[in-house]
């Protein structure tokens, strides 16, 4: 048997993790300013070997989950049971549409996963035998049985503190769920129960667990992304017509803008400077001009697939800054507009995105009016171990 190929994750985030603290379940709360949830999905992401990442939510926080991963294009999320063991078994139902060979289950509150940890653990199914593997890390400190007074010594080999996710194959940890006795503390449990075979992993302190209020400075202090900025420049000639495109906005003017697609130059800069950002290659290799699909193409499609790239190597999209340079149209009266266009485009809120027009003072291709020039920047953060491009 090879490595699965087809891996599925699956985030239980249906708890209400009152330990700590907070008017809201802990994978809605932020850490450095980003929803608990959202770190964990970034970070799974972050691995080119997961194929697919679902959330298992209590439905009653359907509005927390929107505003926290909305925006990412993920599945739509599973409902959950009244405990955890019962919400994994939901979960594990809700994928047999989608069948993966291999499902990960993972914990909201374990959101630093780094790759390497993740990579282990699919590794572990190169044996044949495994039905299972589950990352962990060796006790360290003596442990000693007690009540008030220190008792027996317990040997400390052989036990270890496990980690998520836990990995199994799909169609033997679904019949396990179904099979499986209430109460069972983690899905290595209910693989045991079920006589399956569960390898031992590496484990990382980075997959630490976010349960009490103090672990959320802990949290953002380990969080661990890098940040990259990219550069976008485009440039369109003018020609027969009347209005151009800019940012996404129909503007009147006394020429068009030529070009395979809408020839919207300020799009086409920020949509090359995204892309540049997980170096992605340009917009030309996403959207051919020689693909007869993409003539006349309004470009914040265009946009939006370079965003839509971003969040799927687990990135953030912080900034965005476009120069437009040009002696006409005038870009000051549409600047609100262009921001709240691209804002929408990028799902990012307006203060994120700014624009701005200069002239080339008449010297130059835009001195001239015969064409117009836009140069963009774009800041993002992604997860620090995600893979190369
Ligand atoms: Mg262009």
């Amino acid at each position: 048997m090879t490595r699965p190929t087809h891996v599925h994750a699956l985030i239980v985030a249906a708890g209400k993790g009152v330990r700590a603290g907070g008017d809201i379940p802990k994978q809605y709360q932020p850490v450095a300013g980003v929803p608990l949830l959202r770190h964990a999905v970034a970070h799974l992401r972050a691995y080119s070997g997961i194929g697919a990442v679902s959330v298992v939510i209590d439905p009653a926080c359907r509005d927390l989950y929107d505003a926290a991963v909305g925006d990412l294009g993920l599945p739509a999320p599973i409902a959950g049971g009244a405990t955890r063991q019962e919400s994994v078994r939901l979960g594990l139902e809700a994928l047999a549409g989608d069948a993966p060979s291999l499902v990960m289950i993972h914990d909201a509150a374990r959101a630093f996963v780094p790759v390497s940890l993740l990579a282990a653990l699919l590794a572990a199914f190169d044996d044949a035998d495994n039905d299972g593997a589950c990352p962990a890390l060796p006790v360290i400190d003596s442990l000693r049985r007690g009540s008030g007074h220190y008792a027996a010594s317990v040997d400390r080999a052989d036990l270890w503190r496990v980690q998520t996710p836990q990995a199994f194959r799909y169609p033997a940890i679904l019949a396990a769920h179904r099979s499986a006795e209430p109460g069972a503390t983690d899905d290595v449990a209910i693989a045991l129960a079920a006589g399956l075979r569960v390898a031992i992993t590496p484990g990382d302190e980075r997959a630490f667990k976010v349960t009490e209020p103090r672990d959320f400075a802990k949290a953002a202090a380990m969080t661990s992304y890098s940040s990259r900025a990219a550069s976008g420049f485009d440039v369109h000639r003018f020609g027969p017509g009347d209005h151009v495109w800019l940012c996404g906005l129909k503007i009147p003017h006394s020429h068009g803008l030529i070009g395979h697609s809408d020839a919207d130059a300020g799009l086409h800069a920020l949509t090359d400077a995204l892309l540049g950002t997980i170096a992605a290659g340009d917009i030309g290799d996403h959207f051919p001009p020689s693909d007869p699909q993409w003539k006349g193409a309004a470009s914040d499609r265009f946009l939006a697939h370079a965003a839509t790239l971003v969040r799927a190597r687990g990135g953030i999209i912080d900034h965005v800054d476009l120069t437009l340079i040009c002696e006409r149209p005038k870009i000051g009266p549409h600047r609100e507009a262009m921001r709240a266009r691209v804002a929408a485009i990028l799902g990012i809120d307006v203060a994120r995105v700014s624009i701005k027009a200069t002239t080339t003072e008449e010297l130059g291709f835009t001195g001239r009016r015969e064409g117009i020039a836009a140069q963009a920047m774009a800041s993002v953060r992604l997860p620090e171990a995600a893979d190369p491009a």
